[in-house]
């Protein structure tokens, strides 16, 4: 039997209209929690977030939801971020923070070390004649850069979890907010100063 009140459609289609502009083909679905009826858990289903981590499509679903009606009305809410065919056991769950955290600083000096960076910015702001690249909004072209410089696919996981420590959910992130320098990060707050002055 489904059960379905008012207040949950009411979450469901509030919800849809906050998504709405950047997932126009998101279903949202809204149902007490099976673990604990007296929350409510929330389903964002989406095949666009195939490509992405638990974690990054909690960020952008996240940043799409007016703060104050997050506090006012989801702060107790589950959230199930999934891909149309993925059900809510198969996905996996973030590494432990700690463990993260813990790994970061030689993480970092390892990419560092390869040139990671470097060839992500190379991609982005190429040197030579080469047309830059443009983010999708996912790890695309950091994943290749990776490749380039002998990272297994094993490490992925870590390598991104890490840089979304570093506040980086994207492919241009990566340059903007976890490199210590980029041409990217340099371009941008050129372009910034000239903004200003003209
Ligand atoms: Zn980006």
């Amino acid at each position: 039997m489904v059960m379905h009140d008012s207040r949950l459609a009411k979450i469901e289609s509030e919800i849809r209209g906050f998504v709405r502009a950047f997932y126009p083909d998101m279903v949202v679905r809204t149902e007490y929690w099976e673990k604990d009826p007296s929350r409510i858990a929330l389903f964002f289903i989406d095949e666009r977030f195939r490509a992405l981590y638990p974690r990054q499509r909690y960020h952008y679903l996240v940043n799409l939801i007016p703060k104050d009606y997050y506090d006012s009305t989801l702060a107790d809410t589950v959230w199930f971020e999934l891909t149309p065919e993925q059900s809510p056991e198969m996905v996996e769950d973030d590494p432990d923070e700690k463990l993260i955290a813990s790994i970061t600083p030689d993480v970092m000096a390892a990419l560092q070390e390869k040139g990671f960076f470097a060839a992500l910015d190379e991609m982005f702001c190429p040197n030579g004649a080469a047309e830059p690249q443009e983010c999708s909004g996912d790890f695309r072209y950091a994943k290749q850069a990776l490749q380039l410089c002998g990272f297994e696919e094993s490490d992925w996981s870590d390598v991104f979890h890490v840089l979304m420590g570093q506040g980086a959910f994207c492919d241009c992130e990566i340059l903007y907010n976890a490199a210590t320098e980029s041409r990217l990060k340099t371009q941008y707050w050129q372009r910034r100063s000239h903004d200003k002055r003209s």
